[in-house]
Order: structure tokens, then C-alpha cells, then sequence
């Protein structure tokens, strides 16, 4: 085997001296094509070994492990109640082995090959039995007995196996480590990220120990220590290129100051047709703070449904035009837009404020017309859906961007907002009703500042949900149908439009309009309908002309009408949590109690935990905990991380104290060096860059 000196990371397998051709071959199946890639496929657990004794030596009732020659192969029974027995020798020792349910055994051991198994001995007749012991099939050069240790267990694929990668590993672990060289260059190939100072603060063991440890660890506490530095390293590299974003921020263009005084303040307020809560407020408060400042803002705020961050950002806006300049409020979806507008001309008719709505929906010469005012500085405030965002839209001076329910965009799609015409960055406001567990707001949106509304406007009645199984369909429309009758409005939800199913839209709304609901006033919503419909259902409904509506997810976010006390979600099992915490939230919002009616036959496990969960609290936090907790990190951030051994993934609620760590080193680190330039930065610079440059939009380094 070479001795590392030629060997560098990016060497492929197959030019290595000495590794197996055939082995190479087999690695490429799982991409594992150069040392680098080998080295970094770390294993998803450890299993412990036993030390191997004499086959002899076994004591009954206690874990062994022991090699032995394969004597005779017995196979009885088929499928299910299969039965493969085994007679294992060592000179004239003897243990017999029984496999349950393992048919395939019987083609694994073959008469004459050397095995190692392991497992627990009992008492069988005059001899020892082991039942469905592990067994692994030596080579005829393996002839080392192995002392008690903790194998590596890879994630592998069809046609290799754990085994093999082991085989590889350790065969090149030494070179590239090269733990016997020491002295001038203690990390063999493996540099670590961080410099030597930012690793002695962490108190963490350096990166090349971590990948000796992961692949071969002496004990439990070496592979965990392993564990944490790798995951850390992740978390770290993610951190590190938010914070360079963040600096980036820093040093880049200006931000328009918005100061204004008590008396502008005042006038805000008045405008509203209510009073804030304290909540409200505060983060007022907290948002004209950052406004006040050149340094464009960066503030995630997080409220509940329902808690009132329209008012909110509304002020905040308003202090953008007191100041003479521009404002831009961003929603997910047209109808959301197209509600935000209508309540804000509202509010502010008769202010002089000008305002204009564009979405993808605003026919071209409308659209060539509030473009014009924009450029030329005679529209105020413009709301829209991300058209609002797109090249062609230039403001004058554009000095707050709010993006509301951020949620709905993925996390890597923040709206990316040039300077405008004066040369300034505008300050930029995102709102989610989605509140993110802290672990995830720290690793997503870990260079944003946030402001949580933690307090719902007065009046409002709790909500009562209530989940029930397909069966109870004909008594809740029963009960629906009653309350329509007594002046309430409700919503009802489908998963889709159109299909054959009997939860759709057009499905409901044919049944229950000439059934149960034929005496009430139905309208039908839903994204497929042309704009002018849907504002006309909307406006209907809003306005009690209608007593319910038939939608889909459309009005999940934001969509606010006060007297709608009922919502009834179709297949509910079919929505995610977050999804129904929404539709949820469209309700509760009057003087009069609320019902949300969940109707759903969950088929998983999941479906079922997720409709348990929102029967059993209406507090968003809670729900997003649970929600991390049934998908996992992955998911909730979007990564692709299959196919990496999980040992080296973030754990959202074990993890926490290393997601915490990671930010605090990034954000010192960053301060120190704010491109990552120094000769110190070079490994950790290069490696944010090919990790997250793309994704996190960061400029390419000079
Ligand atoms: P969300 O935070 O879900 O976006 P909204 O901004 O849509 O909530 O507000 C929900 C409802 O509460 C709206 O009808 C709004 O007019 C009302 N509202 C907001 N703030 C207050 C307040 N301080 N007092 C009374 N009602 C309020
Ligand atoms: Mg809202």
C-alpha cells in the first residue's frame, strides 16, 4: 500500500496503488469514486463487536463472537416458516447455528468456508445453539482475530456492502491520515476548516481526527465526539455562509434612513381602525428602530395566524412614504394580494397615500402604466405577488420590501432586491404565521433579526377542533347546514380541484349544493378560476352574500373575514401541519366561538400524529415543534440529504446546542474577517463557496 505521499484527495480510487480494481469498480455504484468521496462517507452507526474467543470459550447467555469452519447446511420449511441450520467446527469444537426466517442463508454458507459469528449461545441438549447470529464470511487471508471494537456501519446499495466500503476505508484511512508521519503536517491530507485559534475556542477535535474516529472508533465516546464535529462542520459551513451575506450586507450599498417623528407616528396610528396590542407595538417599535438606521434591516417577523402582522407592516410602510419614499408589500399568493389591497386602500382612503396592485394577472397596459409612476416616483405603495420583484419593475426609491408569509417560499428564494434608482438597498421585512423552531430559524434565517407578535387583538375566541373519520360526513353537514342557518359563514376545504375524487371542489360542490346545502348561498374558489371570479366570490362572501365557500388551499394564507366562524377541511389527512395550522387560522377571528372541523381517514402513521397534533393544541409553536419532530430536519429545510450517513446530519432537538455553537463561532469569526480573505480563512472559504455559494447567493470571492 502506498504511503500516502502521492495520494491526495481527488486521486480516484482506481489509480491508487494497491486498491482492488474490482473493489474501485464496485465503490463507483455508490459515487464513491476518489479518496476525498471515500473518506467521506461516513458510516450511519456503529455496531459493537464482541472480541472473538475459541468457539470453546462461548459461554451460554453472553454476547460472543467466534470463527469456525462451516460443516454441514440444512435447510427446512419454505417462505415465511423457513429454517436454516448449521454446524459450525473449530477443531473439535462445536456450536450449532439456526436461522429463522433467513432462507437466503443457506446459499451464504456454503460446506467448508470460514465464518465469524456473532450473537448469544443458549444451552441445547449437550452443546451450545446460536440463533440467527450475525455471520460474516471471512476471506481465506483473514486470518487476524478480531479484538472487541465498534464496526462502522455504511449506507451502501445493491451489489456492495457495508463490508466492502469498510475494507476500502481502512486501507486508505492510514495514508491519508497519515497518523504515523505527525510532525510537519499533522492532518495528513484532511485540512481542517477551522483555523487552529477558532478550533481551540470550540474545544473540538480537529477534522481529521473526527473522520479517523467516525470510520474506526477505539470507543462510544470517540464516535460520538466524531459525530459532533462532523455535524458541527455542517452547521458550521451553513452559518458561515449566512454570516458572509449578512456582511456583504453590511459593507454593500446603504439603506434609505426612514426617521419620523411623533407627531407622523401618531397619524399612523390614527389610521388604523384599532388600537395595537402590546405585541403589535413593541415590534412597531422594533421595526421603525431598524428603519432608522443606513444599514438596510433584515427582520423576520413571526406571529401566529391571526396575530395581526398587516397592521404591523402597514406602519412600517407608512413610515417609508411619510419619509417621501417608496414601499413594497410582497404575498404568496394573487387572492392574498388582492385581499392585502383592498383592506389597505381601505384604510388608507383619503390619505393621498398612492397605491397600486400588480400581479401576474395585471393586463400589460396597466401594468406599462404603474411601472411609469414607479420609475418616475409617483406611486407610493405597490402590493403584489413576486411579479413585484421581477427585472422590469424599478422603483425610485424604494425603501421597504415586506414579504408576507415567507413560508411559502423556499428558503433560498428571498426576494433579491437591488439597489433602486437613488443607490440604496431597501430594508427588507419578512412575516411568516409559520414560527419556526428556533433550531431552524438559527440555521436558515441566521442572518435575519427577528421580532415575534406573541399576543392575538382582544375579543378573540378560542377555537374548538374537532377530528372525525369519513363516516361522520352526513352528520357534520347536517350540523354545518344548521349553523349556515342561524347567519354563520364557513369555509370548506378540498385537496384538489377536479379529480374523481369525492373530496374535490367541483365534487362537494355539485353533491352539497343539491344535497345538504341546497337552502344555503355557495360560492366555489379556487386557482383555476379567472381573477375577476375569484374577487367577486370573495367579495361576496366577505360582504355575507354568500353563507359558504368551497375552496382549495387558496385561502390558506392571510385570506381574513371576520364573521366566518366554521371551516371544514376535506381528507384532512392529505395537508401537511403547517397547512392546516393555516386553513385554521381563518377562523376565530370574530366575537362568535369557532369550530374547525378536520375530516380525514389517515392511512400512515404520520397522517395520524399530524391530525392528533392539531386536535390537540392551536398554539403554532407547539405545532411546529411536533411538525420537525414527525418530518424530520431534512424536510423542514429542504436539503437534499439522502444518501449521506446520518451520522454526519444535524438533529434539530439533539443538536441543539451545536446549532447554537455554530452561530456563535460564525458570527465572531465573521466579524473578525467579514470576506473570510485571510490566508487563515482559505480552507473554510472555499468550502462555504462550493457547499452554499449557489444556494445562499453569495458574490464569487476576487
Ligand atoms: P395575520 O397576522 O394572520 O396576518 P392579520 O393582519 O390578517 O393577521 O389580522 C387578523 C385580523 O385581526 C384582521 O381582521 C385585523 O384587522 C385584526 N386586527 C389586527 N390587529 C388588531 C388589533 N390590534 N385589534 C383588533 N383587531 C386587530
Ligand atoms: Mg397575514
Amino acid at each position: 500500500m502506498s504511503d500516502g505521499a502521492t495520494l491526495s484527495l481527488t486521486t480516484p480510487l482506481g489509480s491508487v496503488p494497491g486498491f482492488a480494481p474490482r473493489l474501485a469498480q464496485k465503490l463507483s455504484k455508490l459515487g464513491l469514486t476518489n479518496v476525498g468521496r471515500l473518506l467521506g462517507h461516513i458510516p450511519f452507526r456503529h455496531e459493537h463487536e464482541a472480541a472473538e474467543s475459541g468457539l470453546g470459550e462461548l459461554a451460554e447467555g453472553v454476547v460472543g463472537a467466534a470463527r469456525g469452519t462451516i460443516e454441514r447446511v440444512r435447510r427446512n420449511g419454505f417462505g415465511r416458516k423457513s429454517r436454516v441450520e448449521a454446524v459450525l467446527m473449530s477443531g473439535d469444537e462445536r456450536l450449532d447455528l439456526v436461522f429463522f426466517n433467513q432462507a437466503w442463508m443457506a446459499n451464504k454458507l456454503e460446506a467448508g468456508a470460514t465464518v465469524r459469528v456473532q450473537g448469544t449461545p443458549k444451552q441445547r441438549g449437550p452443546g451450545l445453539q446460536m440463533a440467527n447470529p450475525r455471520v460474516e464470511v471471512l476471506r481465506e487471508d483473514d486470518t487476524e482475530a478480531l479484538d472487541e471494537r465498534l464496526r462502522p456501519v455504511y449506507p451502501v446499495t445493491e451489489g456492495v456492502d457495508s463490508r466492502d466500503v469498510e475494507r476500502a476505508i481502512e486501507s486508505l484511512l492510514r495514508p491519508a491520515l497519515r497518523w504515523a508521519h505527525g510532525g510537519s503536517d499533522p492532518y495528513g491530507m484532511i485540512d481542517d476548516t477551522m483555523p487552529e485559534s477558532v478550533r481551540t475556542e470550540t474545544q473540538m477535535p480537529s477534522l481529521a481526527d473526527a473522520y479517523r474516529w467516525a470510520h474506526r472508533p477505539e470507543d462510544t465516546q470517540q464516535a460520538e465526539l466524531a459525530r459532533e464535529r462532523l455535524v458541527f462542520e455542517e452547521l458550521l459551513l451553513l452559518q458561515l455562509g449566512v454570516q458572509l451575506r449578512r456582511a456583504a450586507r453590511e459593507h454593500g450599498p446603504k439603506a434609505h434612513v426612514l426617521r419620523i417623528d411623533d407627531a407622523v407616528r401618531e397619524r399612523i396610528s390614527e389610521r388604523l381602525p384599532f388600537t395595537l396590542t402590546g405585541a403589535q407595538q413593541r415590534v412597531v417599535d422594533e421595526l421603525l428602530g431598524d428603519l432608522g438606521r443606513d444599514r438596510p434591516a433584515h427582520r423576520l417577523v413571526q406571529g401566529d395566524v391571526g396575530s395581526g402582522k398587516t397592521a404591523v407592516a402597514l406602519c412600517a410602510m407608512l413610515a417609508g412614504v411619510a419619509t417621501g419614499t417608496q414601499a413594497a408589500l410582497m404575498a404568496p399568493t394573487t387572492i392574498l394580494a388582492e385581499q392585502h389591497f383592498a383592506s389597505i386602500s381601505r384604510t388608507l382612503e383619503g390619505s393621498g397615500v398612492r397605491i397600486a396592485l400588480l400581479t401576474g394577472a395585471t393586463p400589460q397596459a396597466d401594468r406599462d402604466a404603474i411601472l411609469a409612476r414607479l420609475a418616475g416616483g409617483e406611486m407610493d405603495l405597490l402590493i403584489g405577488t413576486h411579479a413585484l420583484f421581477s427585472e422590469t419593475v424599478r422603483f425610485a426609491s424604494l425603501s421597504l420590501a415586506v414579504i408576507d408569509e415567507q413560508h411559502r417560499f423556499g428558503v433560498h428564494q428571498r426576494a433579491r432586491l437591488g439597489a433602486d434608482r437613488a443607490g440604496r438597498s431597501p430594508h427588507l421585512l419578512v412575516m411568516t404565521a409559520t414560527p419556526i423552531p428556533r433550531t431552524v430559524a438559527l440555521s436558515i434565517f441566521g442572518d435575519l433579526d427577528v421580532s415575534t407578535i406573541d399576543e392575538l387583538p382582544p375579543g378573540r375566541t378560542p377555537i374548538k377542533t374537532r377530528v372525525v373519520g369519513t363516516e361522520q360526513r352526513d352528520e357534520v353537514y347536517g350540523w354545518l347546514a344548521d349553523r349556515l342557518g342561524k347567519g354563520e359563514q364557513a369555509y370548506i376545504v378540498a385537496p384538489t380541484i377536479d379529480s374523481d375524487d369525492e373530496a374535490s371542489v367541483e365534487a362537494l360542490a355539485e353533491r352539497l349544493c343539491e344535497g345538504q346545502l341546497r337552502d344555503a348561498r355557495v360560492g366555489v374558489v379556487h386557482g383555476r378560476l379567472p381573477r375577476d371570479r375569484r374577487v367577486e366570490v370573495m367579495d361576496a362572501f366577505r360582504a355575507h352574500e354568500l353563507d359558504a365557500i368551497i375552496a382549495t388551499t387558496v385561502i390558506e394564507v392571510g385570506v381574513d373575514v371576520p364573521n366566518a366562524s366554521l371551516i371544514l377541511i376535506e381528507s384532512a389527512e392529505r395537508f401537511g401541519l403547517a397547512q392546516l395550522h393555516q386553513l385554521r387560522g381563518r377562523v376565530g377571528r370574530g366575537e362568535r366561538a369557532s369550530v374547525c372541523v378536520l375530516i380525514g381517514s389517515p392511512a400512515t402513521e404520520d397522517a395520524r400524529e399530524r391530525l392528533d397534533a392539531i386536535g390537540s393544541t392551536t398554539d403554532g409553536f407547539r405545532l411546529a415543534e411536533k411538525d420537525l419532530e414527525i418530518r424530520g430536519m431534512g424536510d423542514v429545510m429542504g436539503a437534499a440529504q439522502s444518501g449521506r450517513g446520518s451520522l454526519a446530519v444535524a438533529d434539530p432537538i439533539r443538536d441543539l446546542d451545536l446549532f447554537a455553537m455554530a452561530r456563535r463561532v460564525a458570527v465572531k469569526w465573521i466579524d473578525a474577517a467579514p470576506a473570510l480573505g485571510r490566508p487563515e480563512d482559505a480552507v473554510a472559504r472555499r468550502r462555504v463557496e462550493k457547499r452554499h455559494g449557489e444556494g445562499l447567493d453569495l458574490a464569487p470571492s476576487g
